[in-house]
Formats: C-alpha cells, sequence, structure tokens
C-alpha cells in the first residue's frame, strides 16, 4: 500500500446548545426531545435544496435514519439512540443525531483544514434550517446556539478528531500536545461572559471551554474533563491507526478560528509524529494553566514550563510554529502522499499563524475581523462603553449569546459577515454546496453518494460500514469502509453515476450477488 502518511483524515464534531421560548406550563419538552425534533425536522426538509420557505412539506430526500452499529453496547450502557432517538446520515456524508440532550452535528471525514471549514459551516446551515423546521412544527421557537457552555455550570463539546499512526507512542502525544492545546487558546478562543464554571466572577474571557478541564489525561469527556482525551475508537484499522479525539477546543464561528485551529493542530501533530518537535515545551501545571491563559486578555500571562523555563502562551505556539516550518520545508511532493495542494494549504497556514501570534503580541484587537474571541470582545465593549456597563449586565451574556444563535437572522456573527467586518475563507454557495454534498477525498464521498442515491436501500450505516438491502436478494449486504482514504471520487464517482439499482452498483463494485 503507497505511504499516505502525510495525508491526514480529519473531522469536527459539534453539540449545539439548545432550548425553546414559550414552552405551555407543564407541556415543556425535555432537551432530549427538542433535540429529536431538531434533527427530524432537519430529515423532513433537507431535500429542499435552498432557502427559508417552509410552507410546503416535501418528502425526506437526503437524509434516511440509521442506526450505529450496537455491536459493543452493553445494556448497561445504553445511549440516546438506543432511546429512540433520531440518528440520522445525510447526504455530504455527515452524521446527526442526539448525543447527551444535544442536538449534533458530526461533520464527514476530511483531508484538508478548508474542507474543516466547509463542513463545520454546512453544520451551522444544517441546524439554521432544522431550528426553523422545528419551530414552525412545534409551534414554540426553538433556539440552536453554537457555543459550549450555558453560563450556569454545564459544558458540551466540539469534538476534533485526528487521525494518527498508532506507531506513535502515546505518551509523546501527551507530553508533546498538551502545551500545544493549551497555549492555542490565543486564537482558537471563542470568547465568553463569564468566569468559572457557573460564571460566578463577572468578566469576559478567551475560552468558551477553558474553565471545564479538571484533569491532564484520562478517558472521560464529560466528568473530570481531561486536556487529552484517551478515548481510542479509530472507526479505522485499529492495527495501524489511532483517532486522536481532541475535546478541549471551542465551537468556533469565525472560519479563520476555526481553519487555524484544526491546520495548527494537523501541522503540530505531523512534528510529533516524524519526532521533531526537539524543544520539550511540557508545562509545570497544565490544568491551571489552561485556565490563566483563557483569563488573561492581555494574552502576556508567563506560563512556568516543567523545565524551570518561563513563557508566555505566544512564545510556546511560536516554538511550535518554527518547527512546523521546518517539517513543511522538508516536504516533497510526491513523497508520503503529498501533493502541492498540501504544501500549498500547509504554507498558508503556516502564514496565517505567523500573523496572528505577531498581530497578537501587538495589538490583539486589531484581529477583531479574524478571531472569535476578539470580534467578540470588540462588540462587547462597544456596548459596554454606549451604556456603560460592568461585566455583570446580563445583557452582556445575551450578546454573548446572541453571538452564536445559528439563524442568520438573530445572528451578530452573521450581522459582522453581512457588514464586512468578518473575513471569510468560504462563500455561501461553498456552504450551500457542502451542505448537500459530500468531500471528494475520503469514504465520505462513497458514504454520501449511497445516501444521496440508494437511500430507500441503506439499512444501517456507521463511519467504517454502509449495510444494504438489495432488492430481491436473501442477505443483507455490509461495504467496510474501514479505510478512511477509500472509497473516494476518484475510485467510485463513475461507478456510482452508472449504476442505476444498488444491485447495479454492487456488480460495477464487484461485491457479490445474490447467490454469494
Ligand atoms: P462522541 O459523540 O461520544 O464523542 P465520537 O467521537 O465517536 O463520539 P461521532 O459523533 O460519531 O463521535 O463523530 C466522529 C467524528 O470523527 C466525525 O466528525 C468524523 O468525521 C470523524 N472521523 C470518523 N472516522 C475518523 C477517522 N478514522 N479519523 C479521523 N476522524 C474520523
Ligand atoms: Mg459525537
Ligand atoms: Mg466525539
Amino acid at each position: 500500500m503507497a505511504d499516505v502518511s502525510n495525508r491526514r483524515v480529519l473531522g469536527i464534531e459539534t453539540e449545539y446548545g439548545i432550548s425553546a421560548l414559550g414552552q405551555p406550563a407543564g407541556e415543556e419538552l425535555h432537551p432530549m426531545q427538542l433535540s429529536n425534533h431538531v434533527v427530524k425536522a432537519y430529515g423532513s426538509v433537507s431535500g429542499r435544496e435552498a432557502g427559508w420557505d417552509y410552507e410546503s412539506e416535501t418528502p425526506l430526500r437526503d437524509v434516511r435514519g440509521y442506526e450505529v452499529s450496537r455491536e459493543q453496547a452493553h445494556p448497561d450502557q445504553l445511549t440516546d439512540s438506543d432511546l429512540g432517538m433520531a440518528n440520522v446520515i445525510l447526504t455530504n456524508g455527515a452524521r446527526l443525531y442526539v448525543d447527551h440532550a444535544h442536538p449534533e452535528y458530526s461533520g464527514p471525514e476530511v483531508t484538508s483544514a478548508l474542507d474543516v471549514v466547509r463542513y463545520d459551516r454546512a453544520g451551522d446551515l444544517i441546524m439554521a434550517i432544522a431550528g426553523q423546521e422545528a419551530s414552525r412544527r412545534l409551534g414554540r421557537p426553538v433556539r440552536l446556539y453554537k457555543n459550549n457552555t450555558d453560563g450556569k455550570g454545564v459544558s458540551y463539546g466540539t469534538h476534533e478528531n485526528y487521525l494518527l499512526d498508532r506507531r506513535t507512542p502515546f505518551d509523546r502525544i501527551i507530553r508533546q500536545f498538551s502545551p500545544f492545546l493549551v497555549t492555542r487558546q490565543v486564537f482558537t478562543g471563542a470568547g465568553r461572559v463569564g468566569i468559572g464554571q457557573s460564571s460566578d466572577t463577572a468578566g469576559f474571557q478567551l475560552s468558551q471551554r477553558a474553565d471545564f478541564f479538571e484533569a491532564e489525561v484520562g478517558l472521560e469527556t464529560t466528568l473530570n474533563r481531561p486536556i487529552i482525551n484517551t478515548r481510542d475508537e479509530p472507526h479505522a484499522d485499529a492495527g495501524r491507526y489511532r483517532r486522536l479525539h481532541v475535546i478541549t477546543g471551542d465551537a468556533n464561528l469565525s472560519e479563520i478560528s476555526t481553519y487555524l485551529k484544526v491546520g495548527t493542530a494537523a501541522l503540530a501533530l505531523h512534528v510529533i509524529e516524524a519526532g521533531s518537535l526537539g524543544d520539550d515545551l511540557r508545562l509545570r501545571h497544565s490544568v491551571p494553566a489552561m485556565q490563566q491563559v483563557s483569563h488573561d486578555l492581555s494574552v502576556g500571562t508567563v506560563l512556568d514550563l516543567a523545565d524551570g523555563r518561563r513563557m508566555t502562551a505566544i512564545d510556546i505556539q511560536e516554538a511550535y510554529l518554527l518547527a512546523c516550518r521546518k517539517w513543511v520545508g522538508e516536504q516533497t511532493v510526491g513523497e508520503a502522499g503529498t501533493t502541492a495542494e498540501m504544501i500549498t494549504e500547509w504554507q498558508d497556514i503556516l502564514e496565517r499563524w505567523q500573523h496572528v501570534l505577531d498581530t497578537l503580541r501587538n495589538d490583539p484587537m486589531q484581529l477583531a475581523d479574524q478571531l472569535d474571541w476578539v470580534a467578540k470582545l470588540a462588540l462587547l465593549e462597544s456596548y459596554r462603553r454606549r451604556d456603560d456597563l460592568g461585566w455583570d449586565a446580563a445583557k452582556l451574556s445575551l450578546i454573548d449569546l446572541q453571538y452564536t444563535d445559528v439563524d442568520p437572522r438573530r445572528s451578530l456573527f452573521q450581522a459582522l459577515i453581512s457588514r464586512g467586518k468578518m473575513r471569510r475563507l468560504v462563500d455561501d454557495d461553498q456552504i450551500q454546496e457542502a451542505r448537500l454534498r459530500p468531500p471528494t477525498e475520503t469514504r465520505a464521498y462513497f458514504r454520501g453518494r449511497v445516501m444521496e442515491k440508494f437511500s430507500a436501500a441503506v439499512v444501517a450505516a456507521s463511519w467504517d460500514s454502509v449495510i444494504l438491502d438489495v432488492p430481491g436478494w436473501p442477505a443483507l449486504q455490509r461495504i467496510p469502509l474501514l479505510d478512511p482514504l477509500r472509497g473516494t471520487s476518484a475510485q467510485v464517482k463513475a461507478l456510482i453515476d452508472s449504476s442505476e439499482t444498488v444491485a447495479e452498483l454492487f456488480e460495477a463494485l464487484g461485491l457479490g450477488g445474490p447467490a454469494d
């Protein structure tokens, strides 16, 4: 098999905040039920190509219910999907479901940071459509927010997933990746009004999630949250791969924040896998540092390193940037699966990363058109000045929340975009396209196209397989998709295009027949 180790498989999942307004007393829906309505509502309208007109019902087209394989489920570990919660796969290869009483969008696997942005923004659009339709059906306004805390002590996650080589020693990832995660908040933070898990202290901080981290390493994602999560379900050949599950990140609205969040992390992981970080950047106290960095609006706090040195978050990021720049300089087109496009994107990430760090050193507020926390802070400061508000003013928490409202008519983030005050990396047409069609470079292409063309035959689907009921065949047919880099557009587009029926697809794929 060709060495494609430089082609990193990535995906982001986001649990959206949810609430309903004006719920009649005694008829309040549990957030889990509400989330279920949202997911189902999307299923009922997603066949429509565009727009905000939900007057007439259209049949379900690009969505179909599916159950993730429960092979490993234990009766004492019942999950939301076992309780009859909606769990659907979309024609763009994503999964839309109910998790921890939140509607969650798990973007399809992609191999570039820009594709992560496209599919992440498509998730926001999907939630906007779903929320709109759920409101109409339920007769009560349903609000969905791309944030990570309700400000009252509850946090919900945005997880990044990076495919790693199983041979990379995990203790090296712990040592070398945690300082990166702690310090990257200076550009990945989505901004938050309130300090402390329950916002007991008035103020503003860089990150939504930082105050919820209590451990350095661990398996949990909702309790005693660790900076490095040891969850290890690769949805791929476990002998070759590990899926690194990063739970520290904020849900970003800004396209540049998302792009840098995943682009820099993917590069740092290349350096760590190559064993070429060199510098020992371990922090003396990672968990308190997570909060220290988030609470410091001047982004100048000096952190203690384990070896006695003292560096700011920006200095530490600069050290990673340097190592990444060196690593990118050593890559050659044609080796380890590297393409010219991959090198172009890496260089773009390095350049933007450098620009952001340089600007953060001089005047962070100049990044108000690029980074969420700065954009949000600038907005809040303008209200504070105008109305002479202290950080404990309820209005400021409301603005924080409204920045993240997925409905473009209410979103303050969207308002900034409309006024040309937020730089973009993708346009609305590309987001609409990503809502409906899968990425081309991974197995998500096959999954999405099968949902689009043969959804009536799909019995079940998970990240690593699709199970089909072929009319007239005695047994269900399972198509394994264990390799995330197989099932790409280059490999299967012509076969899917030319197949009129699912039986023809099997024939085209060379996968048996009714007698097998
Ligand atoms: P939980 O929701 O409990 O955290 P989970 O992490 O397994 O569970 P899913 O919601 O199923 O989450 O989402 C999986 C995410 O991982 C998706 O965004 C998907 O694109 C991505 N992904 C799937 N397979 C791989 C892989 N082999 N490598 C990297 N990313 C992957
Ligand atoms: Mg998930
Ligand atoms: Mg997850």
